[in-house]
C-alpha cells in the first residue's frame, strides 16, 4: 500500500485516517482516484482540496468509525465501494462487536484497495445477485465455534470472533499455523470467489487443473482427510502452506492470498523507497531496489525476486525485536509457478475488460505507485435492503490439533529458492 500524505500540510498519514494528526483537516479516501483527500466542508458535503469537484460525502459507516471512504454526493448509495459489499454486519447492540467489526473493516478496506489496484472486477449483490461478492460477519460462542469462515457462491462469511486476538491466536496455535490474520482470511476467501469467475467461468479449468490439480475430487472428503491426517511430510516442496495441500481449491485460495500479500507489501516497501543491500553478502538474490509498481509486474518471478530480499530483511528485523518471522513461509519453484498462473489470470482479466491504459499519477511512479482508476466506474446503486436467505459456508470448522507443526523459516531464502 502507498504512503499517503495530508494534501493540506504534507504530514504523512495512514490509509485509515479520517483527519490529519498535524493540521486537523478532514481526510477521506477516494477509491476512484486512489487519493486520501483533504476535505473542506461545502454545505452538507465536502470538496477535495485538490479537485474542487465533484462534491463528496463520507460513506454511511463513518458513523461507526468503520470506514473513511468517500462517495460522490449525488450518488444513490449510502455506502462506499467497499461497504456496498456488506451483506450482514454484526449485532452492534453487543458492546464488544463494534470494535471487532471495526477491525474487520480495516482488513476488508485494505483488501479492496488491492483488488481495485489490480483492476479486478467488483460486483455486489445488487449489481449481480448471481455473481456478486458479499460479506457476512456473524458471531457465535467462542467456546463452541459453529460459525465457519468460508466462501459459498460469492458470499464470504468470516466469524467475527476472528477479530479477537486471543481467540484467533488460540486457533492459530491449535491448528499449527505460522500465520493467521483477518487480512489473510479476506485474501484467502476472495481467492475462492475469483476462482469461480476467472477460472471456472472464464474457460480456464483445464489450465488450472494442470497447475493446481483436479478440483473435481470430493471437497468435503478431502478436508476431512486433511484434518484427520495433516499434510504430507514433503508438502513444502510444492505448496505454500500445509492447508493448501487439502484440496486444489484451497491450494488456489492460499496461493492467491500470498500473491496479494506480496503485491501489497512490495508496494509499501516501494513507497518508502526501501533498498535492500546487505553488507554481509554480495549474493545478488539478497539485493533489491524496491522501486517498481508490483501491480504492473511483468511476472510472478519479478515479484518474487524482490520479495525474497525484502522478507529476509524483515524476518531479521522481527527477530531483532523478539518477534517471530514476518513472513514465515518458503517459496518453492512449484509455488512460484502457481503464482505465475494467478498473475496471468489477473492481468488477462484486465485486458479482457479493456481497461484503459492511462494512469493517473499523484506521485512519481518510482516513489509511490498508486492504484489506477478502476476501468469501470463503481456502480451507483443501493445495497440490498432485505437480507438474503442465509447460505451455509462450505469450509469445515477448524480441525483437531493434528496438523503438523509449522516448520520455521530457518534458512535464508536464497537456499530455498536454489539460487544461493
Ligand atoms: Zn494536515
Ligand atoms: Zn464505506
Ligand atoms: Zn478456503
Amino acid at each position: 500500500m502507498r504512503l499517503f500524505k495530508c494534501q493540506a500540510c504534507e504530514q504523512a498519514t495512514y490509509f485509515e485516517n479520517r483527519s490529519c494528526g498535524s493540521c486537523g483537516v478532514a481526510l477521506g479516501y477516494l477509491p476512484i482516484t486512489g487519493e486520501l483527500a483533504a476535505l473542506e466542508p461545502q454545505g452538507d458535503h465536502f470538496v477535495a482540496l485538490t479537485r474542487k469537484r465533484p462534491l463528496v460525502r463520507y460513506c454511511e459507516n463513518i458513523g461507526f468509525d468503520a470506514c473513511n471512504w468517500l462517495i460522490a454526493a449525488d450518488q444513490g448509495s449510502k455506502f462506499c465501494l467497499a461497504c456496498r459489499h456488506n451483506h450482514t454486519i454484526p449485532d452492534l447492540s453487543i458492546s464488544e462487536n463494534l470494535f471487532r467489526w471495526q477491525q474487520m473493516e480495516i482488513a476488508k478496506h485494505r483488501l479492496f484497495y488491492t483488488l481495485i489496484a489490480l483492476k479486478l472486477p467488483l460486483r455486489n449483490l445488487t449489481d449481480d445477485p448471481e455473481h456478486g461478492l458479499a460479506f457476512d460477519f456473524p458471531i457465535d460462542d467462542p467456546e463452541q465455534s459453529t460459525i465457519l469462515t468460508g466462501h459459498d457462491a460469492g458470499l464470504i462469511t468470516i466469524n467475527l470472533n476472528e477479530a479477537d486476538d486471543a481467540y484467533r491466536e488460540k486457533l492459530r496455535n491449535s491448528m499449527g499455523e505460522p500465520y493467521r490474520t483477518l487480512l489473510g482470511h479476506f485474501r484467502h476467501e476472495v481467492g475462492h470467489y475469483f476462482w469461480d469467475h476467472l477460472v471456472r467461468d472464464a474457460g480456464r479449468l483445464q489450465k488450472c487443473r494442470a497447475v493446481f490439480g483436479d478440483e473435481r475430487q470430493d471437497y468435503a472428503a478431502a478436508l476431512e482427510r486433511h484434518y484427520a491426517r495433516g499434510a504430507p511430510p514433503d508438502w513444502q516442496g510444492n505448496f505454500i502452506s500445509a492447508y493448501a495441500t487439502a484440496h486444489p481449491w484451497e491450494d488456489f485460495a492460499e496461493t492467491w492470498a500470498h500473491y496479494l500479500h506480496i503485491v501489497d507489501t512490495l508496494e509499501t516497501a516501494s513507497t518508502f523507497g526501501l533498498r535492500i543491500h546487505p553488507m554481509a553478502t554480495k549474493n545478488k538474490a539478497l539485493h533489491a531496489d524496491l522501486d517498481f509498481d508490483p501491480h504492473h509486474a511483468a511476472s510472478a518471478n519479478a515479484l518474487v525476486d524482490a520479495w525474497l530480499p525484502l522478507t529476509f530483511a524483515l524476518n531479521n528485523l522481527n527477530r531483532s525485536m523478539g518477534y517471530s518471522d514476518l513472513y514465515p513461509f518458503t517459496l518453492s519453484q512449484p509455488v512460484v509457478t502457481k503464482m505465475q498462473f494467478i498473475h496471468e489470470i489477473i492481468h488477462a482479466s484486465q485486458i479482457e475488460r479493456k481497461a484503459p491504459g492511462r494512469r493517473r499519477g499523484f506521485f512519481r511512479r518510482s516513489q509511490a505507485p498508486g492504484p489506477d482508476i478502476p476501468p469501470e466506474q463503481p456502480p451507483i446503486v443501493e445495497p440490498p435492503t432485505d437480507p438474503l436467505p442465509d447460505r451455509p459456508p462450505v469450509e469445515l470448522p477448524p480441525g483437531p490439533d493434528e496438523s503438523p507443526p509449522p516448520i520455521p523459516n530457518e534458512v535464508p531464502p536464497q537456499v530455498q529458492m536454489g539460487v544461493g
